[in-house]
């Protein structure tokens, strides 16, 4: 059995098409996710501070139009199983993140739910799940063994010079033998 930490944000949930609805709301343009090559949304989206603001408040303020990721659901159905999982999120929307959770059923599938944003303590892990690479760099000295970048648009860029991160697209790929080649 590992110990695998989820982040919420582009690992379970696609937080990218709640961007594109806000984005259609505030500016009226049509874009797709392949669209969000960045999180910086004041540079992707040419903002200024106010307007970036303005932006990120309504994006955050609901998860509204935020469906599961592909494959998410059935993949942390089947890692429950045979894996301690951990939800290990920077929101601070706790209440909203506990909701949508709940709504899709997963909820009772994770251990225990980590807010680091709210000064929740990051605990040891196995492997790490996550979609923003300096997270990943960040929480590394807690990773007894891999980090794993779960690919989106807006990483697509990363060179992971340091050969650090084992990149996936579908939770579904770390049910097979993955976890296993890598745990010593
Ligand atoms: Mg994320």
């Amino acid at each position: 059995m590992s110990v695998i930490a989820l982040d919420f944000d582009g690992v379970i949930a696609d937080f990218n098409s709640r961007a594109l609805s806000v984005i259609y709301s505030q500016y009226k343009m049509s874009l797709s996710s392949d669209d969000i090559s960045s999180w910086e949304f004041s540079n992707l989206l040419g903002l200024n501070i106010s307007d970036t603001k303005r932006f990120t408040d309504e994006l955050f303020q609901s998860l509204e139009w935020v469906s599961p990721i592909l494959g998410a659901l059935t993949g942390i159905s089947l890692l429950a199983e045979r894996h301690q999982l951990i939800l290990a999120t920077n929101r601070t929307e706790k209440e909203l993140t506990k909701a949508w959770l709940s709504e899709y059923g997963i909820d009772n599938l994770f251990e225990s739910q980590i807010f680091l944003a709210l000064g929740d303590k990051m605990p040891n892990v196995d492997f790490l799940v996550d979609d923003s690479p300096k997270k990943l760099a960040r929480l590394s000295p807690f990773v007894r063994e891999r980090l794993i970048l779960f690919s989106q648009p807006h990483n697509r860029g990363c060179l992971d010079v340091l050969h650090r991160f084992h990149r996936i697209s579908n939770l579904d790929e770390l049910t097979g033998g993955l976890l296993w080649y890598y745990k010593t």
